[in-house]
């Protein structure tokens, strides 16, 4: 891969990675001990409500988790890519010893996996 390719696909992840914790940031605080680990944020819509109002803070809390999680997960693989670059294993398949198509990366820098391997791993 050349370095004009590498760089911009470094920018790509570098601005996913901005875009991704901006919004875990939104509704989720992070976590200082664990990096790159995130807690949703129990919503407080204050003391003195109705029941109604307790079960709407526990829906939005539990709906909000595995939104959390996604992002991430997403956030763990980007930072894993830009590890890999600073190690020159950018582009490199995690599973086989091929490299991951450039157009693969183009439209998913973070992909860990080339093409064939992700199918096999979806079968
Ligand atoms: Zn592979």
């Amino acid at each position: 891969m050349d370095k004009k390719t590498t760089d911009k696909l470094k920018k790509m992840l570098e601005e996913r990675k901005t875009k991704l914790e901006n919004e875990l940031t939104s509704f989720a605080k992070k976590d200082e001990k664990l990096p790159g680990d995130y807690d949703t944020r129990f919503p407080d819509f204050g003391t003195n409500q109705s029941s109604d109002e307790e079960a709407f803070e526990v829906a939005a809390y539990d709906s909000a988790l595995p939104v959390e999680y996604a992002l991430e997960l997403r956030l763990a693989d980007i930072n894993r890519a830009l590890d890999k670059m600073k190690k020159n294993t950018y582009g490199q398949c995690e599973n086989c010893p091929g490299e991951i198509d450039i157009k693969r990366l183009e439209a998913m820098p973070e992909a860990r996996a080339c093409l064939d391997c992700e199918k096999k791993r979806n079968k």
